[in-house]
């Protein structure tokens, strides 16, 4: 947690702060969230260290509250993960998602679009369903659909492991999330059916432990490449970085550097400018 670097945003609201009254009102409030059409997704793109293109993009959700201002998903994703309103934010998070990106095309076609999913939502028995129906309704080949997953919850859960290879079988992308800082050995990796591997931000340190950090880097791009995984390194603010991470051997990259998370109206205007150049 040391690693962690903090963001220089002043947490604005922590639930588990509030009285009893104030929780579940909280509570009742994020379970209505996703009906109430308050929920929104902001977009940030995942550039290709080669051909410096948008390859893909990633959905962050945020939570438009009516009294509260607009919530960052530290401030609410937790609760839902335990309250299971994560299910239907999930779903609608999914749907949103894919309606939007059918409408941005990259280098090679429908632009890639990565979505956070809960391992709530990978055990609830009708993702897969979901998953299914928004490739169908979007008309999206179903490999742009990627799948951010994270490390610590492939840890010894058959279901998730039977969720992944239904969702495999669709034929979306499986990434795994946050790399590096969970306790998966290197076999784990092996037996999931994953294509990408984000490399967590807090490798991409400026500070003292700046070469020990570099030499995890290099050892996961590695590693992956055997493995045939891509790799996308997340948490790029600076060209120093995006140089290091070029030698390493990194595919692509997303960060501040590129682009901050931002609505789809300006995604789409960003994307516009940067593939035409
Ligand atoms: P994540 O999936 O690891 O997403 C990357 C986070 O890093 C985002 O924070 C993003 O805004 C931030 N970030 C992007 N570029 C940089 C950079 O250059 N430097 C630094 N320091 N940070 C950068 P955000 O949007 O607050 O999301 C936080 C986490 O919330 C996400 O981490 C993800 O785990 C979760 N989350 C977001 N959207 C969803 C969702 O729709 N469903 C679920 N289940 N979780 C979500
Ligand atoms: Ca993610
Ligand atoms: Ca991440
Ligand atoms: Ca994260």
């Amino acid at each position: 947690a040391a690693k962690a670097k903090g963001k220089n945003r002043v947490q604005m609201y922590d639930p588990s702060l509030l009285q009893d009254d104030g929780r579940l009102q909280f509570e009742a409030e994020l379970a209505a969230a996703a009906g109430a059409g308050e929920l929104v997704l902001h977009y940030q793109p995942i550039v290709s260290v080669r051909e410096d293109w948008c390859v893909a993009v990633e959905s962050l959700v945020r939570w438009q509250h009516p009294t509260r201002g607009l919530l960052q998903p530290s401030e609410f994703i937790p609760t839902a993960e335990r309250t299971g309103a994560i299910v239907a934010i999930g779903a609608q998070v999914l749907r949103r998602a894919c309606s939007d990106a059918v409408s941005w095309s990259g280098p090679s076609g429908p632009l890639a679009v990565h979505v956070n999913v809960s391992a709530a939502q990978l055990i609830d028995q009708d993702f897969v369903a979901t998953v299914r129906s928004c490739v169908t309704d979007f008309a999206m080949p179903p490999d742009r659909l990627v799948l951010e997953i994270t490390e610590s919850m492939v840890l010894d859960s058959p279901a998730i492991r039977t969720a992944l290879a239904a969702l495999a079988a669709l034929g979306v992308t499986i990434a795994i999330d946050d790399f590096g800082t969970g306790y998966s050995a290197l076999s784990t990796l092996r037996t999931l059916p994953l294509d990408i591997v984000k490399i967590d931000k807090s490798f991409l340190s400026t500070g003292p432990s700046r070469a020990a950090d570099q030499a995890v880097v290099e050892a996961i791009v590695q590693m992956a490449g055997r493995l045939k995984l891509k790799v996308v390194a997340e948490g790029v603010e600076r060209i120093e970085q995006l140089q290091f991470l070029r030698s390493a051997g990194a595919d692509a990259t997303q960060g501040y550097l590129h682009l901050c998370p931002t609505p789809a109206p300006e995604f789409g205007s960003w994307l516009e400018q940067t593939n035409a150049t």
